[in-house]
Formats: C-alpha cells, sequence, structure tokens
C-alpha cells in the first residue's frame, strides 16, 4: 500500500483564525528542514514575508444568508507533482510516503518548481535565494523525542476548532481517510492533474461563493478557488 501522508481540513468548522498559519510559521522559522522564513519589512508600510500557509477567505450568499467560507491553503503533497519533475538540480524532491520537500543545500533559487505549481504553495525566500515550502513538519511528524501525541504537524496542533487532520491518505484503514469517506471530502482543483494528497471537507450548508473576500497572491488562484468552493458547495 502506497503511503500518502497528508491534511484533511474542514471547511465547515474552519472560522479563519489563522492560528494555523501563524504556528507554522513560528516552528518552521527554527526548522533546520526549511531553515527561516525571512519577513521583509515587518514593521515598514507593507510587511510580507515567507509562509507555508495562508488562508483564503470567500463570501458566500448574501446578506443577511450570507457565510464567509475559508480555504487554508499549503503544500497539497500531489502524487504527481510537477515541482518535483522540473528541478534541475534534484532539490525538490518526493519522500516514498509521499511528502513533498526542497533541499536547501541543493536550491538555487530558479523558480521552476514554483511557475509548475499551481496552487501557489511555493515561495522563494529572497534572504536564502532558496525556494521553501510546507514540509508537513517531518521534524515534528518524525521526531521519536516527542511524545507520540505531539507527533503531528504544527497546524494541526494549534488549530482550536479541529479543522485540521493529519495521516495517511494512502491507508483506507486511516482515520484520515474514514473521515474523508463519511464527510465526502475531496482534493482541490483535480482538473489541474497533480491528484493532490489533501483532502477539503465541504460545508454541511450550500452557500453560493459570488465573489473572492480577500485579495490573494495570483487573482487566476483566487477566482479559481472561488469556483472550486462553489463546486464543492454544489454538491
Ligand atoms: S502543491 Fe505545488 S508544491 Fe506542493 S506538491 Fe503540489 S505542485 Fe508541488
Ligand atoms: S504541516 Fe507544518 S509546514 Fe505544513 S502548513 Fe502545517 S504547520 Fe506548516
Ligand atoms: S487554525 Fe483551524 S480554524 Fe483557524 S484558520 Fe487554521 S484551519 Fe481554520
Amino acid at each position: 500500500m502506497t503511503k500518502k501522508l497528508g491534511l484533511v481540513i474542514d471547511l465547515d468548522t474552519c472560522v479563519g483564525c489563522h492560528a494555523c498559519a501563524v504556528a507554522c510559521k513560528e516552528w518552521n522559522g527554527g526548522s533546520f528542514v526549511s531553515g527561516p522564513l525571512t519577513d521583509y519589512e515587518p514593521y515598514g508600510k507593507e510587511p510580507s514575508g515567507v509562509w507555508f500557509n495562508r488562508v483564503r477567505h470567500y463570501e458566500a450568499g448574501e446578506y443577511p444568508q450570507s457565510k464567509t467560507l475559508n480555504v487554508p491553503m499549503s503544500c497539497m503533497h500531489c502524487e504527481d507533482a510537477d515541482c518535483v519533475t522540473v528541478c534541475p538540480t534534484g532539490a525538490s524532491y518526493k519522500r516514498e510516503d509521499g511528502i513533498v520537500l526542497v533541499d536547501q543545500d541543493k536550491c538555487m533559487g530558479c523558480n521552476l518548481c514554483s511557475w509548475a505549481c499551481p496552487y501557489g504553495a511555493r515561495e522563494l525566500d529572497e534572504s536564502s535565494g532558496t525556494m521553501k515550502k510546507c514540509t508537513l513538519c517531518v521534524d515534528r511528524i518524525d521526531n521519536e523525542l516527542l511524545p507520540p501525541e505531539d507527533r503531528q504537524p504544527a497546524c494541526v496542533l494549534a488549530c482550536p476548532t479541529h479543522a485540521r487532520h493529519f495521516g495517511d491518505l494512502g491507508d483506507p484503514e486511516s482515520s484520515v481517510s474514514k473521515l474523508v469517506t463519511e464527510r465526502e471530502g475531496f482534493g482541490m482543483l483535480p482538473e489541474l492533474g497533480y491528484k493532490p494528497v489533501n483532502r477539503y471537507l465541504p460545508p454541511r450548508s450550500a452557500p453560493q461563493v459570488l465573489q473572492a473576500a480577500s485579495s490573494a497572491p495570483s487573482p487566476t488562484l483566487s477566482e479559481r478557488v472561488a469556483g472550486w468552493v462553489n463546486k464543492l458547495v454544489e454538491r
């Protein structure tokens, strides 16, 4: 059985608090796997920086029946990951358990993988000149020095509504696979052909998404995700 480690995110209970994004930045900023996650002008007028997990917000329906849908997005650890095959140095690779990583010592910051990723999951660290992305917190999940209950991604542990779950989506008997089956969860934008491993659980009510409520790094990506969320809630 092929292992497919990944995340399951419940769009019904995610409240868009960004705790997952902040916990990810905090943990991985000190990680030996990815190195620091640089901030640019943190106290300036337009602070920005490297993030592995970004939460997008979509306004659904019309007032007074409107509803906000929050969609956290990080690397989907795709089965057919073009970000790996385009890498000219072999820095991008996929482990046997399905996790896609970037070897910081081999990366030359050419950006090819970033252009190949349709989910906006890779971010170039301008300070180190290398590409960075969600590691699925390999330095937590593989860390035998941590108690078993803490061998979970930082984002999963931080989520106050338990909207995030981690496990083996290649094992039909795993708790995450059972959850996906029970709630009819599915991957984001499967028509792109990357076979994303991460799964989203649809909201229980069915609002119609009219427009993106906040700006995203790429308007095209934002529109695509809005379309995907629409399909999700119309099922
Ligand atoms: S989401 Fe992007 S970075 Fe992650 S495996 Fe898929 S193509 Fe690669
Ligand atoms: S699994 Fe780890 S690296 Fe990936 S988004 Fe969550 S906290 Fe960040
Ligand atoms: S921490 Fe949980 S509730 Fe908050 S944005 Fe992330 S997934 Fe949603």
